[in-house]
């Protein structure tokens, strides 16, 4: 599957941004977020049939690229920073 493009500057970048504090983390939840887009129906192209959207491997995903930004004691459920993906 292609990596998704975003030109808004929404997608986040696949390799991990300067200040990522685990590289290995940020690596594999991008990839997850790239096999977890949704389609044109808005439901995830690769769990198909599903119920709803995020998806259970998109939220990993979400949680997996806001921990490898920040693995400090706050933890995973505060660590977006502001991102919107
Ligand atoms: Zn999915």
């Amino acid at each position: 599957m292609p990596e998704p493009l975003d030109f808004g500057g929404q997608t986040p970048p696949i390799d991990p941004p300067a200040g990522c504090v685990n590289p290995l983390v940020w690596r594999l939840a991008r990839r997850l977020y790239a096999d977890h887009q949704p389609g044109p129906d808005g439901w995830c192209l690769n769990c198909r049939p599903a119920i709803l959207y995020p998806c259970v491997a998109r939220r990993l995903a979400d949680l997996g690229l806001a921990t490898a930004l920040n693995s400090t004691s706050a933890g995973p459920h505060v660590t977006n920073k502001g991102h919107h993906w």
